[in-house]
């Protein structure tokens, strides 16, 4: 099946869906038979869905986290509930049985008990299982359900108990007051020696997750002092496979307080809290320990590497001086996109509005850099992709956009301090009420709102290219891929038409650099989508992102409602001879010989045409009585044909240079030629690749007539526009 397609039958699904949730809600749920518990145990959770070669989810309408605590809450059986009801003030006391189906990359099911015998299925989201095999919920593990949804599924798979905020379940162990008596196993009790042996061999198995839980049960009955701080070692090593970067620095500091400096464990201790920290970007800490390491143990192998590779991190975050050229061949040599450089955050001030400078910054200078929080690469033809229906906002989320937003609400949720970053990004709600601490813990967890989450990632992400030239043949297909992440620091810039800054990216690292000169405390804007002539068109994106742009571009547009109609035409019919008429094609005629005379008639009358829908008198400011151009506002959409006849009067130099100048006046470039060099005017300058292209035929012509020092200026001023438009000089190509 087609996306198209699935993504239709998904909306299709959830609009029946909608219907039935509607009559049904409130109801009391219907007693269940003997049958149903033979059946859930035969079948499965589920039968349908999971063959399909693209999976779906659809979550319900949006509802917050519990954050009730455990204490709090009044125990109920599977009886007492009601079809689509939250049950506010309630919880469930469940066992697993039978075994857990995966219907989807994001969502498992699995039969459940309550204490009477009553039998029903959970649908849970897989955000944060943090105890137990992700996508296998063993049988036999009892759970607590805080405020209970019981809801439809799909019309296929019925009813279940929706469990989506990773908080709202709490696997009990049997030493929780709420944990029922007549499901206390006569089991052998285990000494906390047992534990830590069990726990070692699934850490030697790589099972992160058995380990941690026996490392768990260890601590919880242990009284050796020493066990106790092989327990939390081995524990921090388990976490920091698992991703719990904060608890796994906890647990490895904690146990090097009381080792003896010469035992090895201790060494094997300060290396954990060290890369733990490193993960965490706390590069300060991470520095301390493996210097600790080196002066405990001077042969130690791993600990001069870490240093290492730890001063690099913080020289980048204090100087902002990459090897771009260096990151791009490792993402090509590994094929491997996630980048290991540190945040370089120092220009900038990052306020509740957006990002502002603090201190000027020249056209060309990086204003930011920043390691993604989360990224994903899915390659295009990636069997089994999940489809993520929401109906609150009835979008679909896809590929990559499900990738990031499962590994948003992990990351958040095992590490809170680093949940801080993206939760308190815009959601799109009017005003983000964000008056409680974030993300909040109760009963010891985050409550992260994977809603609230998903939201975040629709309004923040942006998708990021790799650098796919320099890429091996053999894994160049997954780099064709569909991309995307969340920078949270560069999600806050606000869009502008007449934006200041522009980003590029080397694998999920972004750079952020001026296009023009930046004053201290002005704002950093970027484009969120171009003013390339269709004005309505560009208004209508805008407005999908909340945004009413009132740039002096915006203004001149609205002044002339009459020009934005009339030119809407013109400019569908430029695109249909660009179309037919590719530079490549030009290119192709050139080297035959010339180009047909009516073709560049074609060309000249529709740029004519555009001319007049941006009148002088609304996109320049004259000298009063002359046509001496003061400023001039850009005329983006008559770039794509000022180009096209730039490149058709290659055989004309003298004509071909005006059109090059022409181009970069539509970016907003005033342009003034001196013997001395070029100087550039960018107060209201667009960037493009366009206009990096216009530059360098202004370098080539001066070339050909041999005015070094023009042509020295044009193409310092072509390799700084595409440092700035790509991030860095990776992938130019001078003019040919
Ligand atoms: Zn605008």
């Amino acid at each position: 099946m087609s996306m198209q397609a699935t993504i239709s039958k998904a909306l299709d699904i959830k609009w029946h869906l909608t219907e039935r949730v509607d009559s049904l809600k409130g109801s009391q749920r219907p007693p269940r038979g003997r049958q149903a518990r033979e059946d859930l145990s035969a079948r499965g959770a589920i039968s349908s869905l999971s063959n399909a070669d693209i999976k779906m989810t659809v979550v319900s309408e949006s509802y917050s986290p519990s954050i009730a605590p455990l204490q709090a809450l009044n125990k109920i059986n599977l009886r007492d509930l009601h079809l689509e009801t939250h049950h506010r003030g309630n919880l469930l006391v469940l066992r697993t049985f039978g075994h857990s189906t995966d219907v989807s990359q994001i969502q498992t099911f699995m039969p459940v008990e309550d204490e009477t015998g009553d039998v029903d299925r959970i649908a849970i989201f897989n955000f944060g299982l943090s105890s137990w095999p992700e996508k296998r919920l063993p049988s036999g593990i009892v759970l607590a359900i805080k405020e209970p949804f019981y809801s439809s599924v799909s019309e296929d798979i019925g009813v279940a108990l929706c469990i989506h905020h990773p908080s709202d379940v709490i696997f009990l162990e049997d030493n929780y007051s709420a944990f029922p008596s007549n499901w206390q196993l006569p089991i052998k009790v285990k000494t906390a020696s047992e534990w830590k042996l069990e726990g070692n061999e699934a850490l030697k198995k790589k099972d992160f997750i058995k380990a941690n839980h026996c490392y768990n049960k260890g601590l919880a009955v242990v009284h050796d002092i020493d066990i106790k701080l092989d327990l939390l070692r081995n524990r921090s090593q388990a976490r920091l496979f698992l991703g719990s970067y904060e608890a796994a620095k906890e647990d490895a500091v904690a146990s090097t307080q009381g080792t003896m400096h010469h035992d090895p464990k201790y060494g094997k201790a300060l290396y954990r809290a060290g890369r733990a920290a490193y993960e965490l970007s706390d590069y300060a800490f991470a520095l301390k320990m493996f210097q600790r390491l080196v002066d405990a143990f001077p042969s130690d192998q791993d600990g001069p590497k870490e240093i290492k590779r730890t001063r690099l991190r913080m020289q980048e975050a204090r100087n902002g001086v990459f090897e771009f050229e260096a990151m791009a061949q490792e993402i090509a040599d590994t094929a491997d996109y996630r980048t290991q450089q540190a945040s370089y955050l120092r220009h900038i001030d990052v306020r509740p509005k957006g990002l502002f400078a603090t201190e000027n910054i020249a056209a060309g200078e990086i204003i930011l850099c920043e390691k993604a929080f989360v990224a994903s690469n899915t390659p295009k033809n990636t069997p089994a992709l999940s489809v993520m229906i929401n109906p609150t906002n009835n979008r679909a989320l896809h590929g990559s956009h499900v990738a990031i937003w499962v590994e948003a609400v992990r990351k958040a949720f095992h590490n809170p301090s680093l949940g801080e970053h993206i939760l308190n990004l815009h959601d799109g709600s009017p005003a983000n009420l964000a008056t409680e601490p974030i993300p909040l813990v109760v009963d010891g967890m985050p409550v992260v709102d994977v809603f609230r989450m998903q939201n975040i990632i629709e309004h923040a992400a942006f998708g990021f290219t790799a650098d796919e030239s320099r890429i091996r043949k053999d894994v160049q297909k997954a780099f064709k891929a569909d991309s995307s992440g969340v920078w949270p620091v560069a999600a806050r810039m606000n869009h502008s038409c007449l934006f200041n800054a522009s980003r590029g990216f080397v694998g999920d690292f972004i750079i952020v650099r001026a296009s023009k000169d930046i004053l201290q405390n002005e704002e950093v804007t970027v484009m969120f989508c171009p003013a390339d002539g269709n004005f309505e068109q560009l208004q209508q994106n805008l407005e999908g992102w909340g945004i009413c742009c009132d740039c002096r571009l915006c203004k001149a547009e609205i002044d002339f409602v009459k020009g934005a109609e009339s030119r809407a035409s013109v400019m569908y019919e430029v695109t249909q001879f660009l179309k037919e008429q590719p530079l490549l094609k030009v290119a192709r005629m050139l080297v035959d010989g010339e180009i047909p005379s009516d073709l560049v008639k074609e060309a000249k009358k529709l740029e004519k045409a555009l001319k007049k829908t941006y009148p002088m008198k609304l996109f320049a400011t004259c000298v009063p009585n002359t046509s001496k151009i003061i400023e001039l506002l850009p005329t983006f959409g008559m770039a794509n044909v000022h180009e096209w006849l730039m490149f058709a009067h290659y055989r004309q130099p003298p004509r071909a240079l005006d059109y090059a100048h022409f181009v970069l006046m539509d970016h907003g470039y005033k342009v003034t030629i001196q013997s001395s060099g070029i100087s550039l005017d960018r107060t209201n300058c667009v960037l493009s690749m366009t206009a990096v292209k216009a530059m360098q035929y202004i370098e080539h012509y001066y070339t050909q007539a041999n005015v070094k020092e023009v042509a020295k200026s044009a193409r310092a001023l072509a390799e700084e526009m595409h440092v700035t438009y790509n991030g860095s000089m990776i992938g130019y190509q001078g003019w040919s």
